[in-house]
């Protein structure tokens, strides 16, 4: 048989390569580095980790992140033993020993003849190559990211992330905000009450614009230098350019009545667009920004509606390479204009060290089960490795007018998965409310995603 390529030696190429492997197949694993740096990277291990530390969260009841630690013990994870392997003490997270764990996992492939590691930059897949997984990172060599855009067409590459905060829809108060479109316009697949709205009065307002100009900002990182491009400017740089720019941009209050207040005129109002096919995920249009998360939190909060908002994530604004997945890729990570092509971690719309190696994880088998001439379908949705599959390539939905580049990577999170059929209850069967109620909700979607993984295991 024919090797697979894995362009990328970084957590989900190292995975990939790894899976590929046990399953019998042969495999070239190329990386860049040393010959080619990149802006982050400081050694030339492959999976090293370029900035914390920590896999998050190893409990895995309540956290998301707990649950895809457990289902890629699951699978044979080569990051997860290595990592296992290499802990630091971080209370109840997953940290690690960053040399240890980076030569643990450089090690383990180094030694292993199904796998060659060849040190060198792609930039063309080969035309022979027929197997190919290209998992380049958030820094892809840029030669690479040309071919890649030439393949999908440059508008389904972006090159930076403006990440408008996104929160959890059972955690927005609904006595305060209200759904209704800007002039109840219904566009195609709209209803006319499409947005959800929170309103501000004058001196809320006021003391939002102060939030935002006195909230402590995070700093560009040098290879990231102004990156401002007016369609997505952080809210806090259209505050710093008035006090009024706001209002007249994303937090414009016009074509909109409150319900809860119909006579009262709202001075500005925070919209909020659905951003996932299952409802349960809300992100705050326009509110790209560099403020670091504390001051995210403090000033978001005060925005009415909003008070007790939990956010599956944070805005921001940085540099990451990433797919418009939904619209290019297939549901088994292949490039629809290129099927040869599968693509892994998180140039595909993941974020973070452990969703990259686990969608590294997935991308293997399948291309692995490929090779052997099978096919493996993703995981359910209902599991943790399967929601964010499904976020990446079917999951989300592309409201009316949010263009082709509203997708925007995710961390895992429990908003990702189906909700529950059945709402927990108490042992005595009675209804649960508030923190009680939530708790219980994650535990029962992650006892849920247990059963469910075990069984698709069963199967494949
Ligand atoms: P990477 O781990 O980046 O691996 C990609 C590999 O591909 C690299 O080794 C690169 O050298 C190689 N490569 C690129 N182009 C080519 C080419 N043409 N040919 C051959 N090889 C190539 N996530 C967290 O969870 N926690 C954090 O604290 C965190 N901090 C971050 C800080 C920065 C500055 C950046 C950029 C990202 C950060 N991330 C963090 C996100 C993190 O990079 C990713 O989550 C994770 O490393 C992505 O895994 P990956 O395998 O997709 O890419």
């Amino acid at each position: 048989l024919d090797p697979i390529h894995v362009i990328g030696g970084g957590l989900a190429g190292c995975e990939a390569a790894w899976q590929i492997a046990r399953a019998g197949v042969a495999v070239v694993l190329h990386e860049m580095r040393p010959v080619r740096p990149t802006d982050a990277h400081k050694t030339d291990a492959l999976a090293e980790l370029v900035c914390s530390n920590s896999f998050r969260s190893d409990e895995a009841s309540t956290n998301a992140v707990g649950v895809l630690h457990r289902e890629m013990r699951a699978m044979n994870s080569l990051i997860m033993a290595c990592a296992d392997a290499n802990q630091v003490p971080a209370g109840g997270a997953l940290a690690v020993d960053r040399e240890g764990f980076a030569g643990a996992v450089t090690a383990a492939l180094e030694s292993d003849r199904t796998i060659t590691l060849r040190r060198e930059e792609i930039s063309l897949p080969a035309a022979e190559w027929d197997n190919v997984v290209i998992a380049t990172g958030p820094l892809t060599s840029q030669a690479l990211a040309e071919t890649i855009g030439g393949l999908t067409g440059e508008d389904q590459l972006a090159f930076f992330d403006a990440i408008a905060p996104i929160a959890h829809f059972d955690s927005i108060d609904m006595d305060k905000a209200w759904f209704q479109s800007r002039y109840d316009k219904a566009g195609p697949g709209g209803t006319g009450a499409d947005y959800i709205n929170c309103p501000l009065d004058r001196d809320q307002y006021e003391a939002f614009i102060d939030a935002l100009l006195e909230g402590e900002k995070t700093a560009f990182k040098d290879f990231e230098k102004t990156p401002y491009f007016d369609g997505c400017l952080p809210i806090e740089v259209m505050a710093e350019r008035g006090r009024e720019t706001l209002r007249h941009g994303p937090m414009k209050p016009f074509g909109l009545t409150n319900p809860h207040n119909p006579t009262q005129k709202a001075y500005a109002v925070v919209q909020l667009r659905q951003d996932n096919a299952l409802g349960t995920l809300y992100n705050m249009v326009g509110f790209q920004t560099k403020l670091t998360y504390g001051a995210q939190i403090k000033a978001f909060r005060t925005i009415p509606g909003l008070e007790r908002a939990e956010f599956a994530r944070l805005g921001g604004l940085h540099r990451n390479t990433f797919l418009n997945s939904p619209r290019v890729l297939d549901s088994r990570l292949r490039l629809k204009a290129d099927p040869r092509l599968r693509f892994a971690g998180q140039i595909t719309g993941c974020e973070g060290y452990v969703e990259s190696a686990a969608v590294g994880l997935i991308a293997g088998r399948m291309a692995a089960a490929e090779r052997l001439g099978g096919v493996l379908a993703p995981p359910p949705p209902t599991t943790a490795i399967g929601a964010l599959i499904n976020h990446i390539t079917g999951g989300h939905i592309e409201t009316i007018d949010a263009g082709p580049q509203s997708f925007q990577p995710m961390n895992v999170n429990f908003g990702l998965f189906p909700p529950l059929e059945i709402a927990p209850t108490s042992p005595e069967g009675k209804r649960l409310r508030g923190p009680e109620k939530a708790q219980a909700k994650k535990r029962a979607i992650s006892a849920r995603a247990d059963a469910d993984l075990k069984a698709w295991l069963g199967v494949v």
